[in-house]
């Protein structure tokens, strides 16, 4: 059972995040390949390996702090639609836990929320437009409700999340895209999954995997 999590903790999911992401660039690459430019997964390796750098030069104790810098850094490194969407991503979720140095799943949750109305107000995509948001959405909703339930492990919190946004990328399988570069191709982009909801999958798993593993350890203290 984990109940929060510090910065030193947030760091080492960031540097699990950009791992997972690195291991992913090929795939990333054929799915925004199949339907947009190919360089999805590229942009987000680029991002990633820039904000590991950085957040690990800052040694900030300051969770939201540690966030905002990883927004900022993804705004500044990466290209494409989506590195202005994530970059506003981190930096609203950053900004929903500032001045926190440790931080539980209702922090989490406002989190989330934040992050989807940055992504909806910079891109203003609705569910269903066959974006990210598809699982970013979904993903909000289950860490909303984990609160709800009286969830207090982080670890369960995030599993719901990750099921959550990969029900949510299933979806985009069979929508038609109405944002975006793939948005071009119109009923061509049915039967793809959308790169940057997939992106998204790959992170809250990373996030949960993490969580499971650092679990392990604080069971046996
Ligand atoms: P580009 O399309 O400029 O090459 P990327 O390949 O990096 O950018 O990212 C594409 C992803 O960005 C899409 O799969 C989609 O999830 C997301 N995206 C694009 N436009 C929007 C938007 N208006 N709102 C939300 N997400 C979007
Ligand atoms: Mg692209």
């Amino acid at each position: 059972m984990i109940r929060s999590i510090n910065s030193k903790d947030v760091t080492f999911i960031i540097e699990s995040i950009a791992k997972r992401v690195h291991e992913k660039v090929g795939y990333l690459t054929e799915l925004d390949s199949a339907v947009g430019d190919g360089d999805h997964g590229a942009n987000l390796d680029r991002g990633f390996a820039e904000v590991v750098r950085r957040v690990a030069q800052s040694k900030e104790p300051d969770v939201g702090v540690i966030l905002e810098l990883t927004g900022a850094t993804l705004l500044s490194s990466m290209g494409g639609a989506s590195g202005p969407l994530y970059g506003t991503a981190f930096g609203r979720a950053g900004r929903a836990c500032r001045g926190k140095q440790e931080i539980g799943i209702a922090d989490i949750s406002l989190m989330f929320q934040a992050a989807e109305q940055g992504i909806v107000s910079l891109g203003g995509a609705k569910v269903g437009d066959k974006t990210m948001l598809d699982a970013v959405h979904p993903a909000a909703e289950a860490a909303r409700q984990a609160v709800e339930q009286g969830q207090v492990d982080l670890v369960r919190a995030f599993e719901l999340i990750t099921a959550g946004a990969e029900a949510g990328l299933e979806t985009t399988k069979k929508l038609v895209s109405r944002k975006g570069r793939a948005s071009y191709l119109g009923e061509r982009s049915l039967g793809h999954y959308d790169v940057g909801a997939a992106s998204f999958c790959i992170m809250v798993r990373a996030v949960f995997e993490m969580l499971k593993n650092m679990d392990v350890p604080r069971n046996l203290e």
